[in-house]
């Protein structure tokens, strides 16, 4: 089941007012253009009738690719954050969500658009997360060696036509920068840190927090 509404938007640009989907959960098998449309960035984007400047909302949502039995929940308050990992806590006893068929399920919960998108990706394509993730600190820990004044904000996968192409980082003074991604490097960061450690799908929150933990308790 997928769930969506139609809002009101009034363009801050020229006042013109126009209609604009807020999807509440997508789910990928009966909306397939949602899901491109998140990947490519379009789902949050409202283009003006008018003018058409493109500005961006933001909104919390359930991501559900049943396919692979996969939830990747976007929460943008605490209080939204709770909510859902009760379900998912619930999940895990065996409550069913509408259009689930098994709890077996892999769920995440992100804090930001950009994760979201990058996650989504990254299922799709098969990729574990959980390797990403320690992959970037691994990455922040050799720039802080080797740049000691560079401050990294943000680092992102970048993934074009399925294959998973370079990490995208943005330092805190706004440069960017990138690092192409090696299949060795993750193969390696799998089997020494990832394949003895379950299949993490109750791991509701991957990030690189979680990685650091990671890398702690080996
Ligand atoms: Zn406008």
């Amino acid at each position: 089941m997928s769930l969506k509404n139609t809002q009101k938007i009034k363009c801050p640009d020229c006042g013109t007012e126009g209609e604009f989907t807020i999807w509440q959960s997508i789910n990928t098998k009966l909306n397939p253009q949602a899901k491109e449309d998140l990947l490519s960035g379009e789902l949050f984007a409202y283009t003006c009738p008018k003018c058409k400047k493109v500005h961006y909302v933001n909104y919390g949502l359930l991501y559900h690719q049943m396919e692979k039995q996969l939830m990747i929940y976007y929460a943008i308050s605490k209080e939204d954050e709770k909510e859902i990992l009760d379900t998912f806590d619930k999940m895990e006893n065996g409550d069913m969500l509408p259009g689930m068929e098994s709890t077996d399920y892999t769920c995440r919960v992100v804090h930001s658009q950009n994760q979201l998108r990058e996650k989504a990706y990254i299922f799709d394509i098969g990729l574990d997360d959980r390797v990403v993730e320690i992959m970037k600190v691994m990455m922040v820990a050799h720039l802080s060696q080797t740049n000691p004044d560079l401050e990294v904000g943000d680092i992102f996968l970048e993934i074009t036509k399925g294959k998973p192409e370079r990490f995208v980082i943005r330092l805190k003074n706004g440069v960017l920068g990138n690092s192409p991604f090696s299949q060795k490097v993750y193969d390696a960061v799998k089997a020494e840190y990832i394949d003895s450690k379950g299949d993490g799908k109750r791991d509701y929150i991957v990030d690189m927090n979680w990685a650091v933990e990671c890398l702690k308790n080996k």
